[in-house]
């Protein structure tokens, strides 16, 4: 998992095409665009079930 480029790790646009929001989770930045806060907010548990298994 590439965490140097500003990507959303949802939708993988980066910071050129959508802003961009920063989040840290185990001292690993990550990256959401506002299109997908609402998993972030909602889907906690998918979001870390993505953050632990990026290939799934
Ligand atoms: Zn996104």
């Amino acid at each position: 998992m590439e965490n140097d480029k500003k990507e959303c790790l949802v939708c993988k646009r980066d910071d050129q095409t959508i802003p961009l929001i920063q989040i840290t989770y185990r001292d690993t930045v990550l990256w959401i665009c506002p299109e997908h806060m609402p998993i972030l907010i909602h889907n906690t548990d998918k979001l870390m079930a993505m953050l632990e298994n990026p290939s799934s």
